[in-house]
């Protein structure tokens, strides 16, 4: 039986980009830019930050670039509002747990979280991705 009671965080998992040999400049200097940040970052904010930074970067490159990270792996995709938002994950599987206050997002694997994919297989299910995200308030924004 799956039980939710006996939850264990581990530690924060470190950020890691995967692949970097197979991206191109443009995904790889995006990728500089994301490393780092706790909260996702819209292609809207890349292109802000690049055109005060005197880069002449068109939107167009900027989503190129971050559909290759995805691609890749090497971020996972965020929905704000009616837009989407990046941040760097790591290879190891993870789950999400998203603010609501301050939009940090902590990466944690959750060991009852693989035992759903034992779930998954006992009904013939094959899972080749897992994206599972908490929604609430981080320890920060509760003191
Ligand atoms: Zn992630
Ligand atoms: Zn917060």
């Amino acid at each position: 039986m799956l039980s939710l009671n006996r939850v264990t965080a581990a530690p924060a998992l470190p950020p890691g980009p995967r692949l970097p040999g197979r991206l191109t400049r443009n995904a790889q200097a995006l990728l500089t830019m994301l490393t780092g940040r706790e909260r996702p970052a819209t292609a809207y904010d890349l292109y802000d930050e690049l055109r005060s930074g005197g880069h002449n970067t068109g939107l167009t490159t900027i989503y190129r670039g971050l559909h290759s990270l995805a691609e890749a792996g090497a971020v996972h995709e965020f929905r704000i509002g009616d837009q989407s938002a990046y941040l760097v994950c790591p290879a190891e599987p993870h789950e999400h747990l998203i603010c609501r206050v301050c939009g940090r997002v902590q990466q944690q694997h959750l060991y009852a979280a693989s035992r759903w994919q034992a779930v998954a297989a006992d009904v013939g299910f094959q899972v080749v991705e897992q994206r599972i995200e908490f929604y609430g308030r981080c320890d920060r924004c509760r003191r």
